[in-house]
């Protein structure tokens, strides 16, 4: 496959991002004719940020799954797919080629159709990184039905609130999933679930741990028994389902980080164009090499980096069942090794906790076949950027920090590997077809350089939020409300003197302190660069005189003789790269974050503990280890 719309140099780039800034139809329409079509689009963009309404490639019909498997049958049919890694390194991994990931998938869409899933469904897929997830996702999109991703580590109660807001019909879920020293029971937290959930008619298990499950009459079919019966038909083929380019391909929840989990809805193409573009350009992938992104196909990062961005590129896709520490802290490099993985993408709360390990797990192995490293999820801390591009990239890979977000669908600001000169802790500049704003809290656009302000985006993107599953309404007023006529991210932002974007953290995380306005992320940053910390989570607190205090938690590796000193001395070291307006008022030491589970600090649950409202920290099912919030509440200074 060759990619005629790759950016080749920043010249390339600036030309392009112009282009798409002044003729953003003729950008957009470049790039989709290099898709499958069955027919294509009367216009290009339909759009009304009130609303909001959003349309992309108006009249076109096409499947997606057309363009991440029938169309590379012919040159890269015996090409990896999918490599897939299991959790215990013991076990085999599998290849899955081109045409053996088609005929699955075929395979699968018919047990769906016996099923009785038809176009529109909404089906509800909890399952572990197995190949079996992407063929559910993908099978889901061949005849049309909208899939609804839940992480594989989400409670019954979290499954049931996101199966009856999308009120599915269908779950595919596996027996368990091993994730580390841990099974995971899934079946089981299925069944507690589905008790709430009268929608779901049917339940397909997918075999992976083979522990003991449930298997009720009439609802629980076994995946292996459904494929049985799809081969005694005679594997019919399944063509796909022409779709229009406005229908709905998923619905995925939100993590959760600042509120109710919200059901985002993408559509199927503008979604597609965007994350192939994306992938292509922001990782710059060469034909042939071997991808790797160690999210979770829970997550939009799976959704548009695993699966779809990198199928539908012809790319060969590394997906890993485990997690980074199990055996031991060394599993991603041996990873990259026995693969040579050219391109590593992960998140900075990975590479936090790593770092902690030291470098031993890393010398050793042999990692001269990366190219380019990215990270997503978070604002990366300079500490953990230079460790990540000296010790893993050894000074030679790009690393290109991606800001995005579930609504959008894929990348925003980020830099094209290689191409656009980095700055550690910034996502730099725009993509092609992104016009980021700056606005003051009155809504009034901040223009010029050296600026912080609210991130907004001011034209429409192909891959961005249509609405929110159910609630349209909710979607107009979380996005479009806030300032008119702009979609409003909800992150702070500085663009500093060279024009370059820097993620401060959410808004509501931005403190005021005796009226300086800092974000959150820089404080972190500055405490993570003292000796020994590991991670920390900086929250505003009421203040008499200051207005906002600062109240630091830090979790730090060496055993702190005397926390008073070691405070007075983090305290320093802001005070040194900062200045003393951000030293913390107060430092409290904890041995864990509260996370949700896609790797974030849920700050809002941090603030409340930090104003003193202890019984009143919302909703806290999304996190991933409920203990750590006691502890950190017992020991509240
Ligand atoms: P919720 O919207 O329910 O609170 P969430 O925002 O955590 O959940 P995501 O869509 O996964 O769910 O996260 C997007 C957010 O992650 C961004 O708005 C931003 O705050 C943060 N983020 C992602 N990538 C980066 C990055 N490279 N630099 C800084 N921040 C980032
Ligand atoms: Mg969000």
């Amino acid at each position: 496959m060759s990619y005629p719309y790759q950016l080749k140099s920043f010249d390339d780039y600036k030309q392009a991002w112009q282009h798409s800034v002044t003729d953003p139809e003729g950008f957009w329409a470049n790039v989709a004719d290099h898709f499958y079509w069955r027919r294509k689009w009367d216009k290009v963009l339909e759009w009304d940020f009130k609303q909001p309404e959003v349309k992309w490639f108006t009249g076109a019909k096409m499947n997606i799954t057309e363009n991440c498997l029938d169309r590379h049958l012919g040159t890269l049919g015996n090409q990896p797919a999918i490599i897939w890694e299991p959790n215990d390194p013991e076990e085999r991994h599998r290849v899955l080629t081109y045409r053996e990931l088609y005929n699955k998938v075929c395979q699968f869409a018919n047990v769906l159709k016996n099923n009785g899933v038809k176009k529109g469904d909404r089906i509800c897929i909890y399952m572990g990184m197995i190949p079996e997830l992407a063929i559910a996702v993908l099978a889901c999109a061949r005849i049309g039905a909208i899939h609804s991703v839940v992480f594989g580590g989400f409670s019954a109660q979290s499954i049931a609130d996101r199966i009856q807001d999308a009120q599915a019909s269908l779950v595919i879920t596996c027996d368990g999933a091993f994730r580390g020293a841990k099974d995971i029971p899934l079946k089981s937290v299925i069944d507690d679930a589905l008790m709430a959930c009268p929608s779901v008619k049917k339940v397909i298990v997918c075999t992976r741990t083979r522990t003991p499950v449930s298997m009720l009459k009439g609802r629980d079919v076994w995946w292996e028994d459904e494929i049985k019966a799809v081969e005694t038909q005679g594997n019919p083929p399944v063509p796909a389902e022409e779709m229009d380019a406005e229908d709905m391909l998923f619905i995925l929840y939100t993590s959760g980080s600042t509120g109710k989990p919200k059901g985002v809805v993408h559509t199927c193409a503008g979604y597609m164009v965007y994350a192939n573009y994306t992938f292509i350009n922001t990782f710059q992938y060469k034909p042939g090499q071997v991808y790797f992104c160690t999210a979770d196909i829970g997550w939009i990062t799976g959704h548009s980096y695993i699966v779809y961005g990198p199928l539908s590129a012809g790319a060969t896709t590394l997906m890993f069942e485990g997690v980074p520490t199990y055996p031991d802290a060394g599993r991603f490099w041996d990873i990259v090794d026995k693969f040579r993985v050219n391109i590593l993408y992960t998140a900075p709360t990975a590479i936090r906790s790593l770092m902690g390990f030291g470098l031993g797990p890393v010398n050793h192995k042999d990692l001269s076949s990366l190219t380019t490293l990215g990270t997503v999820g978070e604002p990366i801390n300079e500490e953990a950027w230079h460790w990540y591009k000296d010790q893993i990239g050894k000074g030679r890979c790009p690393i290109t920090d991606t800001w995005w977000q579930t609504e959008t669908g894929g990348v925003m600001i980020a830099p094209i590997a290689g191409i656009t000169p980095e700055k550690p802790g910034y996502a730099t500049l725009p993509l092609p077809g992104i016009q980021p704003v700056l606005v003051d809290e009155n809504g009034q656009e901040i223009t010029g350089n050296g600026v912080n302000g609210n991130l907004c985006i001011k034209f429409p993107w192909p891959g961005m939020i249509r609405t929110t599953y159910g609630d349209h309404e909710r979607c107009r007023t979380t996005y479009f409300s806030t300032y008119e006529n702009l979609y409003f991210t909800g992150d702070g932002c500085l663009r500093d003197e060279d024009g370059y974007y820097r993620i401060t953290g959410r808004v509501d995380d931005v403190l005021n302190v005796s009226g300086h306005r800092i974000g959150t992320a820089e404080v972190e940053n500055a405490i993570n660069m003292h000796a020994g910390v590991v991670e920390s989570a900086v929250v505003g607190y009421p203040h008499d005189i200051k207005g906002q205090g600062i109240y630091a938690f830090v979790i730090s590796e060496l055993h702190v003789k005397d926390p008073e000193l070691t405070k007075k001395d983090i305290m320093q070291t802001v005070a040194r790269i900062i200045g003393p307006i951000a030293k913390p008022d107060k430092i409290q030491f904890v041995s864990g974050l509260p996370k949700t589970r896609s790797g974030k600090i849920m700050r809002r649950i941090l603030r409340k503990i930090a104003e003193g409202e202890l019984d009143n920290l919302g909703d806290t099912t999304t996190l991933l280890d409920p203990a750590v919030v006691e502890e950190i509440k017992r020991n509240r200074i």
